[in-house]
């Protein structure tokens, strides 16, 4: 079988050289493990993380092991109790095209007629869980209020955006890096404005966005837009601080926003969050999403990259806005 290892830690954006492709054994099954068929890997922005030596959250990788992952893929051989050949399952072995564990290590996920098991990477998996517990228990979005959405036409964004507007929100306003993308807030996701935050200074861009302030703040991106945020803030306002991809590949420590002291003068409450760290929820939010997404209330988009060797050129063009929607690779 076929894996992808990192066998060198990037320092800024990361290279082809430093991951490989290797061609492993795959021993016998032995007791309680199965065999599964990846058909969906996942590239998300925490695995850039993830290649610095540096404790975070989520363990560094090692070098030269696989980069594990969000993936779905099918059983195709079973020594497991609860698991037949032919379930679609979930797990986080990550990048290679057939995973083989203990059945622990797998949950078998529900198959929805006419969706793809990508679904469960995204919009019902970890991203669209992500912008659930963001909006509704870490930002406490209360109906009628103005919420400001960084990274908008992402996995997340998509979901937090479309999540608002089920939820009451007055008024939802989304920024992204294509004039393209930004179309689709308002067209598609229901972003009642939107801005490319490549056209000028986010500042002004959210302030003419949103001349009455906001109430709430989902950060995907950090920096300069956690620093217009900051000024743009009603009093009692609320940021559920999600991700900071503008700083990922950065060489030198990221510039902290100037103007923290608005969080003194306004009331203000930011917290930021980690989403394996809220599984409560969990049942609440499929529960919730699989109906929006059944009756249509929520849409969503997939960038689907072929083939399991484009796994880190599809990481790469994750970073650099590449995607609309969850960006997966396809095996
Ligand atoms: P996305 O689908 O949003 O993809 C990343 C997007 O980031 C790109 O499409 C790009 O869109 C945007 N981007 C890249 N560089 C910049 C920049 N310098 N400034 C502004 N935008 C930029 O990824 P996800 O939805 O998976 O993740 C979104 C955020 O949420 C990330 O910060 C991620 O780390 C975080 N996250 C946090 C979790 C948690 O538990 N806290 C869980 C999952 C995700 P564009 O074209 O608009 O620039």
């Amino acid at each position: 079988s076929t894996q992808i290892h990192l066998v060198s830690r990037p320092t800024g954006w990361p290279e082809h050289s430093n991951f490989s492709t290797v061609a492993v054994e795959l021993a016998d099954l032995a007791d309680g493990e199965i065999r599964v068929a990846n058909e969906f890997t996942s590239v998300d922005p925490y695995m850039r993380g993830r290649m610095n030596e540096a404790k975070s959250y989520a363990a560094p990788y090692a070098l030269n092991e696989v980069m594990t992952a969000g993936a779905v893929g099918r059983v195709i051989e079973s020594r497991a109790e609860g698991f037949n050949v032919g379930d679609p399952v979930l797990h986080q072995l990550g990048w290679r095209d057939i995973a083989q564990a203990p059945a622990s290590n797998f949950r078998v996920v529900r198959e929805i007629e006419g969706l793809p098991l990508s679904v469960h990477l995204g919009i019902l998996g970890m991203t669209g869980f992500t912008a659930y517990v963001g909006l509704l228990e870490i930002a406490g979005l209360k109906s009628g209020e103005t919420v400001f959405i960084s990274g908008a036409a992402g996995a997340v964004g998509s979901a937090a955006g479309q999540i608002a507007r089920l939820k009451g929100a007055k008024r939802v306003i989304g920024s992204a890096g294509s004039a393209e993308k930004v179309d689709r807030l308002t067209q598609k996701y229901g972003y009642d404005a939107a801005f490319n935050y490549k056209d000028g200074p986010v500042r002004g861009q959210l302030h003419d966005a949103a001349p009455s302030g906001i109430d709430v703040y989902f950060d995907n991106v950090g920096g300069e837009h956690l620093e217009a945020a900051l000024d743009a803030f009603n009093p009692g306002g609320r940021g559920a601080l999600c991700g900071a991809i503008s700083v990922y590949n950065l060489t030198e420590a990221a510039l902290g926003p100037r103007n923290m002291s608005n969080m003194v003068t306004r009331g203000l409450n930011l917290k930021g969050f980690t989403v394996g760290n809220y599984a409560e929820h969990y049942p609440a939010f499929i529960a919730d999403m699989t109906a929006w997404v059944a009756q249509g209330k929520i849409v969503f988009d997939e960038t689907v990259v072929e083939g399991l060797k484009n796994s880190v050129q599809a990481l790469l063009d994750l970073m650099r806005g590449a995607n609309t929607g969850k960006m997966v690779v396809k095996l």
